[in-house]
């Protein structure tokens, strides 16, 4: 498929962005396969996860996370994409509990600079890392950006480029790191061409989006 040919025999994961499609949707895709599931809300997110509890799924918490919210997302997510910002630290460590393996953590970036609201500077991905590996229940494994959809092709490959560089030199200092997340419906071909090696995909697999439920 078009993440396969795009990725030219590099792994990439694919995340099924299923924020506002109903529980039956998720259910199709997961006979097809699919298991990584992104959530933008965590109370739609928690409503879905006890209608699917049969299945063995993956849960990425993709949207922007409220203090308040930490706990849930501790406990009931398997990846947080959207940390960028120190604060909700110690609220993720200390509600993660310790039956469970450590959260995959992702610290979100702001590469657009103007409009959007969440992601860290991109001079507080050094610090806001230090931090995480001071952890034992989070564990680092990369980036994650949502840059400003731009008509232009070539603005957006910069900015992929940009991030992907970013990325890099986070991975000096961090060996470990893995995950590159960045590319859409609109541009995810694009972004595995510049190094993501994670995708987060909604209205391309799903279609337009629905209430949830
Ligand atoms: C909704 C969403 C996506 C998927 O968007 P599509 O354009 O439907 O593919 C990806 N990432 C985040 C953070 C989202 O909120």
């Amino acid at each position: 498929m078009r993440i396969a040919q795009a990725a030219a025999g590099r792994q990439v994961t694919l995340v099924a962005a299923s924020k506002a499609q109903p529980v039956a949707a998720i259910r199709d895709l997961t006979e097809a396969g699919q298991r990584c599931f992104g959530e933008n809300y965590v109370q739609e997110a928690l409503a879905k996860q006890r209608d699917l509890d049969d299945l063995s799924l993956e849960w990425h918490m993709i949207g922007p996370l409220q203090s308040n919210k930490c706990e849930a997302v501790a406990r009931r997510f398997d990846w947080l994409q959207s940390l960028d910002r120190e604060k909700l630290i110690p609220l993720l460590e200390r509600s993660r509990p310790p039956h469970l393996p450590p959260l995959n953590v992702l610290i979100e970036v702001n590469v657009s600079h103007e409009a959007s609201k969440s992601g860290c500077a991109p001079e507080q991905i050094a610090p806001l890392a230090a931090k995480i590996a001071q952890t034992s229940c989070l564990r680092l494994r990369g980036l994650m950006a949502i840059p400003a959809p731009s008509p232009d092709p070539a603005a957006r490959r910069a900015t992929f480029a940009r991030l992907r560089a970013m990325f890099e030199s986070l991975r000096a200092q961090q060996p470990d790191i893995d995950t590159l997340s960045m590319g859409m419906s609109e541009d995810f071909e694009l972004a595995i061409e510049e190094g993501a090696t994670m995708v987060r995909v909604g209205t391309a697999l799903f279609g337009p989006r629905k209430r949830a439920r």
